[in-house]
This record gives C-alpha cells, sequence and structure tokens, in this order.
C-alpha cells in the first residue's frame, strides 16, 4: 500500500514525540534518530556533552567527565556495561547525520534511514603491507624497522611573526628529532594554520607530525585537510578529539530533545578509521567526496594511560588499532610506575606489539609551564609533585630534573617505541638535551630496543 508522503510525515513526526519522552525517563535519550543503544550497553552516548559517538576522549580522569566533572564520564559508564576486557575493541560509529537529530530512531529503523550510523563500520581488513612502509614517511620507516624514536613538540602560535620568532627553534629540532609535532588550535584557541608551521618544519628537513582535531572539523573540511598535507609534503597525520573550547558552555540535561552547536563533529576513532580507508581503498568513508589521488598518511593516534577504569583504556586503544592506527603518543606521563603499571596491562592484553607506543614526557622550563601542565584535561599530576616543584627555590631547575627523572625511570619499559617530549615553556638547550638524554638512555637500557 502506497502511504502518501505527507501521511509518512505526520507518521514520523507524530512517533518522534511519543518516543521521546518514554526513552528520555528510561534511557536518558538525547533524541538523535540514529539510536546505538544496543552498542552502548543501553547508555546514550549523546550524554557525552561533546557528543562522540566512540570514545572516551582523552579527558577523562578517575572516571570522570573532562567538561563536567561533577559527572560520570558517559563513555566509562557504556565501557563498564560492556564489560571491556580490554582485548576486543569495540564497534566503531561513523559521526552522527545532523539531519536526523530530533527525529523518531523507530522510524528511522524501519526506513533505514539511520543504517549509515546506528550500524558500525565495517572492519578495515588487516594491511596486506602489515610489513612494509606504505607512505612516504620517514617515521613510518623507522617505526616499522622497530628503531626506538623520540620526537619533540611545537605549538602553534597565534601570529605569523610568531612563527619567524620560531624558526630557530625548527632549526635546531629538525635535526634532532625523529619527527616533530605540530598542534593545531590547542586548547581549543584558534591560531596560525599548523600547516603553515608544518611546512617550517619540512623547510628544514624535519618531519612533521601536524595535529588534527575532530573539534574543529567536520568529515568533509576533515578529507580536505588529508589531502593538503598531502599536497605539502606532510606525511603523518595526529588524530585528536580535542580539548572542550575554553569559552564553550556544556548544553547536556536541559530536558528539551536536543540541537546543539557544541557536538564535536568527529572524534578520534572516526578520524584514523577514515585516514586508514584512505590509505587502503582509495576512498573516503565518512565523507561523500573522493580525492584523487587519495592521501596516503601514517596516522597517530593518542592515548590516556592515566584515565581509569583501566579496562576501557584498553578498549579505547584496541578500537584505535583496529581502525589502523599507525603509532600512539601518550597523554602527558607524570608517574613514571603508574605509567609501567599500565603499560604491564597493555602488554598483558597482547596490544603493545601490536602498535608502537610512545610515552610523553613533559619539559617544564617555567613556573608558568607547571601550571599549564597542571590544567591540562587528562593530565595526573599529583599534588605531592605540584607542590614540591611549586615551592622549590628554582622552579625552572626543579622541573628539569623532575623531567629527567621521569625519562630515566621509563627508560627501562620493553616494548617501548620511543619518547614524545611536550613542551611546558622549556628552552631549546633543554629541549635538546633531553632528545640526546632519551636516546642514550634507549641505548643503555634495551639496545635491542634501539635496532630491534
Ligand atoms: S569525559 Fe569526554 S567522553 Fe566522557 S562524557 Fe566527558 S566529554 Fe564525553
Amino acid at each position: 500500500m502506497n502511504i502518501p508522503a505527507i501521511i509518512k510525515a505526520r507518521l514520523a513526526r507524530w512517533l518522534a514525540k511519543a518516543e521521546w519522552p518514554v526513552k528520555w525517563a528510561i534511557f536518558g535519550c538525547r533524541a538523535c534518530g540514529q539510536c546505538v543503544l544496543r552498542q552502548t550497553g543501553l547508555v546514550c552516548p549523546m550524554n557525552c556533552p561533546k557528543g562522540l559517538r566512540n570514545g572516551p576522549c582523552g579527558g577523562t580522569l578517575a572516571g570522570r567527565c573532562e567538561v563536567d566533572p561533577q559527572r560520570e564520564c558517559v563513555w566509562v559508564q557504556i565501557g563498564l556495561r560492556r564489560d571491556a576486557r580490554g582485548t576486543t575493541a569495540p564497534p566503531t560509529h561513523a559521526p552522527l547525520n545532523e539531519a536526523l537529530i530530533g527525529s523518531s530512531s523507530i522510524w528511522n529503523c524501519c526506513s533505514g534511514a539511520d543504517r549509515p550510523t546506528r550500524r558500525p563500520l565495517p572492519p578495515l581488513a588487516a594491511t596486506a603491507d602489515a610489513g612494509a612502509c606504505c607512505t612516504a614517511s620517514r617515521l613510518e620507516e623507522r617505526l616499522r624497522r622497530g628503531r626506538f624514536v623520540v620526537t619533540a613538540e611545537l605549538c602553534t602560535p597565534s601570529t605569523e611573526q610568531g612563527l619567524d620568532r620560531m624558526r630557530d627553534r625548527i632549526r635546531a629540532l629538525a635535526q634532532m628529532a625523529d619527527a616533530i609535532n605540530v598542534t593545531s588550535n590547542h586548547a581549543g584557541v584558534p591560531r596560525v594554520a599548523a600547516l603553515s608551521l608544518a611546512r617550517c618544519v619540512g623547510e628544514y628537513q624535519g618531519e612533521a607530525i601536524l595535529h588534527l582535531c575532530g573539534r574543529d572539523l567536520d568529515p568533509r573540511s576533515y578529507l580536505d585537510a588529508l589531502v593538503g598535507l598531502s599536497a605539502n609534503e606532510v606525511h603523518n597525520v595526529l588524530c585528536l578529539t580535542g580539548d572542550w573550547p575554553a569559552r564553550a558552555e556544556p548544553s547536556a540535561g536541559n530536558r528539551t530533545p536536543p540541537r546543539t552547536a557544541h557536538y564535536f563533529p568527529l572524534e578520534a576513532a572516526q578520524m584514523i578509521y577514515e585516514a586508514s580507508h584512505l590509505r587502503q581503498f582509495g576512498a573516503s568513508a565518512l565523507a561523500d567526496l573522493n580525492a584523487r589521488p587519495a592521501p596516503r598518511l601514517c596516522v597517530g593516534g593518542a592515548i590516556n594511560p592515566s584515565s581509569v577504569p583501566t579496562s576501557v583504556v584498553l578498549a579505547r586503544l584496541a578500537q584505535k588499532i583496529a581502525c589502523g592506527v599507525d603509532f600512539l603518543q601518550t597523554q602527558a606521563v607524570c608517574d613514571a610506575r603508574l605509567f609501567g603499571q599500565w603499560f604491564q596491562a597493555v602488554q598483558q592484553a597482547g596490544l603493545a606489539t601490536r602498535v608502537p607506543i610512545l610515552a610523553s614526557v613533559p619539559l617544564i622550563g617555567t613556573a608558568r609551564g607547571l601550571e599549564v601542565l597542571r590544567r591540562l584535561p587528562g593530565v595526573l599530576l599529583s599534588d605531592d609533585v605540584y607542590n614540591r616543584l611549586r615551592t622549590s627555590t628554582d622552579v625552572a631547575v626543579a622541573c628539569r630534573r623532575w623531567s629527567t627523572e621521569i625519562l630515566a625511570n621509563l627508560a627501562s619499559i620493553r616494548h617501548l617505541a620511543g619518547f614524545h617530549l611536550l613542551n611546558f615553556g622549556a628552552a631549546n638547550e633543554f629541549i635538546a638535551e633531553s632528545i640526546q638524554f632519551a636516546r642514550n638512555l634507549a641505548a643503555q637500557s634495551s639496545p635491542v630496543a634501539v635496532d630491534r
């Protein structure tokens, strides 16, 4: 029987009005119209202030939400409901289809309108070229050869003049580090185009890793950005969900069906999946566009070893591996003993040999740098350490010694693929010394690791 479109539309609206109050009362439903409750342990992920369809983000600590620490992280709840054992990768869902928000998920399920975003993304086939390099990235080549690598980080300045002032630092680091991370809009504050800084690194024969945040890009602009990297000889991308924008107000909790501007259009697992899919199949999995030639990039991601419960973090790690990530850099490590315990759990889950993991060590050069680290979402800096450093007679000296101790204590961890040196107001000399110190440590502690 052919039902007229106007009747169908009325039925769908009526169903949406009837469906939402019931599902809100039972599941805290936010009426996204593409229901994934069956895959999320009957916990509605749209209560995540960032609106993530896969999680958790790197900002959760002690199971609390980065955006609103008064409440539990929704994706930690989902992970516990899923009873993640950390070994199996949870399903990865595509970004939200905004057009379906506020409509009836029952209607969309019956009509198939929500199929692309309700069903998990198809698993990526294990790459035939697992051993060989499949990009022009020097970093990928070193990691695939089992070389112990040391990467450093440059924060994109807010002005072109700032970029010029950074040239000395770029020149110094480009020759010393295996690769240099270039942040984009870090802390949610707009800055000079990160690609300008990445191109600068290339001018000094350095290897750039450009950060891209799902907070700032929808599937089309993300594809555009990946094509732009390739066209500018930048062969590495770090896929991040992104911190909550400094001035944005969380919208979760209001009773009306949600239509909020604050949902992040993409998150890290989706971005990793898309970049790997482009490399493997030459086609976009998320955007209704195609890039010719498709970018072939070395794909990196991040993981937070300080988040709990560990099983949920390991499941997120397994998810990023299943999405095709080539390397992972951790959130800042401020306690080598705790990191060692976490890495042991990674090894026991059989994940440490499936992806190179670089431990990120904060290099603090100033009291202000210490404060910035203290406030960074997802960083666990204990009150003891913070107060000890903050009250020391010479904060810069005490912080340098502390960073160096962490490096030394981490160096003996087997299967660690390298160090990533984060910069919190550190001077060029200190960064250069730390790179050399990290290499020497790696050479001493596990020579096999250096040239394994
Ligand atoms: S911590 Fe992150 S993933 Fe968890 S609810 Fe908050 S914003 Fe969402």
